[in-house]
């Protein structure tokens, strides 16, 4: 039954519909991969139980001829959103053992279309960092290993759910992706992941990390899967007042193939020092791909990029430092206890906390202080505005931008973590969408001289995923990316 767990999940739906397997069967199958990859942490919970129920009562639906769009495909959620009935912790130690009393939109749109939920997946705590190194419940380990065979990152925030999607202990994941989270650890563990519009999914029962820039997304072993997945999420939520009333496309019927009509940019700013000749060259590769499918290729510029990370790192720590303040030892989360409320406080907050989160924090406050406000905080956001504005009109000359996804494959666990500048500059390449609120998605495109995944990231303007989608399957076909993690390629031979 292993191959169950190598198919898409296009053909995973096409093979229930025909019944040639049932969806106890596909969980099952994916239940004893995610026993097989446990080594990689990639679960703060698995809830293998509530899968097969899910998924047996999937097969009652299915042979009453009810099935839904993702009726009996298992997938991961990030411990970002909230479950009902299901311990929740943002990966933090302040929220162990939270059981939330309701269900995010998305996961609720999800299970309402028939997805069978193997499990909650790790990230950075709180969404914060590009590693899974910032987790309390410890690193997530990609499955891919570079020649050394040392333990890499899987990227981050979300981690764990690209972890495991490549290590095909679950056919999907949700991710979030606030600066990259969705983006980043696609490429770094050789998979797809959508990024889309801001306010395209509603944020409702998502943990807030920085609320201007939060996107839940999708994560998939390819690009019609990511769009299968995303159509299920989207949509106007009246409990998020963020969420967009647009109407939901099909975004699986977007990926034609044909992209002759499309004006592709490259944004020249992207072309950083220091960039590794191999990503240059695949980059360079990928608008090949797309001239050689009939699109024409352009030079754009963005002339802002160079302030994107300095914007970022001011805005999310400012809306994180307002956010996380809900965590005081008396609403819900950890307490520890104190002489009086302050240290009750103080005890809670410090020992609830990881680093991170308490460096975000402080940085946070401080751009948000009475005589910082307005050198920091509003000047990022008229940078912000700059940002949005390039990419306007880089839209009056192109239909589509293309760019690597991250400025390096995935790195050794422990490498950059003294730094956290360099940790940082992970998302120089998927910051400027997230400030514009633009869609992004980052497809498999090759493999680095060290036998590592790189992707190639597609932004488009608010609102078309559809181009993003139709330009990401042409970059899958060209790059018909087939290589396994060595992990399960060793485990195949
Ligand atoms: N790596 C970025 C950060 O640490 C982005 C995280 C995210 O998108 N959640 O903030």
């Amino acid at each position: 039954m292993s191959d169950l767990t190598h198919m898409s999940i296009a053909d995973a739906l096409k093979g229930l519909e025909s019944k040639d397997f049932t969806a106890v069967e596909l969980t099952q199958a994916h239940i004893d991969a995610m026993a097989a990859t446990k080594d990689l942490n990639a679960f703060v919970t698995e809830t293998p139980e509530i899968a097969l129920k899910q998924a047996e009562e999937s097969d009652k639906r299915r042979e009453a001829g009810k099935a839904g769009a993702l009726d009996g495909i298992p997938l991961a959620i990030k411990d970002l959103f909230c479950t009902e009935g299901v311990q929740t912790t943002a990966s933090s130690h302040i929220l162990e053992g939270f059981i939330p009393q309701y269900e995010s939109t998305v996961t609720a749109k999800l299970f309402a279309d028939g997805a069978v939920m193997l499990g909650k997946t790790s990230l950075d705590e709180f969404a914060m960092g590009s590693g899974n190194t910032h987790s309390y419940f410890g690193n997530v380990i990609n499955p891919w290993k570079g020649s050394d065979a040392k333990d890499l990152v899987p990227g981050g925030s979300s981690g764990g759910s690209a972890a495991i999607v490549a290590a095909r202990g679950a056919m999907g994941a949700t991710g979030t992706d606030t600066g990259g989270s969705i983006r980043q650890p696609a490429s770094f563990c050789g998979i797809t992941g959508m990024k889309p519009t801001y306010g395209r999914c509603s944020r409702w029962g998502v943990i807030s990390f920085a609320s201007s820039l939060d996107q839940p997304g999708a994560f998939a072993r390819s690009v019609e899967d990511c769009a299968l997945l995303l159509n299920s999420m989207a949509g106007h939520d009246p409990k998020d007042s963020t969420s967009a009333q647009k109407d939901v496309p099909n975004f699986a019927a977007a990926i034609t193939g044909d992209i002759k009509d499309l004006k592709i940019g490259i944004p020249k700013e992207y072309r950083m020092d220091g960039m590794p000749e191999e990503i240059a060259k695949l980059w360079q590769q990928g608008a090949e791909w797309l001239k050689d499918s009939g699109a024409e290729i352009v030079d754009v510029s963005l002339p802002h990029t160079k302030y994107a990370l300095a914007t970022y790192y001011i805005i999310a720590p400012a809306e994180a430092s307002s956010n996380l303040a809900r965590y005081d030892g008396v609403r819900y989360g950890q307490r520890v206890e104190g002489e009086d409320l302050r240290e009750m406080y103080e005890n809670t907050r410090s020992q609830g906390f990881g680093d991170e989160v308490k460096r975000r924090i402080m940085i946070g406050t401080y751009v948000l202080s009475a005589g910082y406000y307005d050198a920091y905080y509003i000047k990022a956001q008229k940078v912000r505005r700059l940002i949005s504005e390039d990419f306007t009109k880089a839209f009056e000359q192109c239909d589509a931008l293309l760019t690597p996804t991250a400025p390096s494959a995935a790195f050794a666990i422990g490498e950059n973590e003294d730094d956290p500048i360099k940790m940082y500059l992970n998302d120089v390449f998927t910051v400027p969408a997230s400030i514009a609120g633009l869609p992004g998605i980052s497809v498999p495109a090759g493999l680095d001289s060290n036998g590592l995944p790189l992707g190639l990231q597609v932004i488009t303007k608010a609102w078309d995923e559809e181009t993003a989608f139709r330009v990401g399957g042409v970059i899958e076909e060209k790059a018909s990316f087939t290589a396994l993690p060595q992990t399960l390629s060793q485990k195949a031979a």
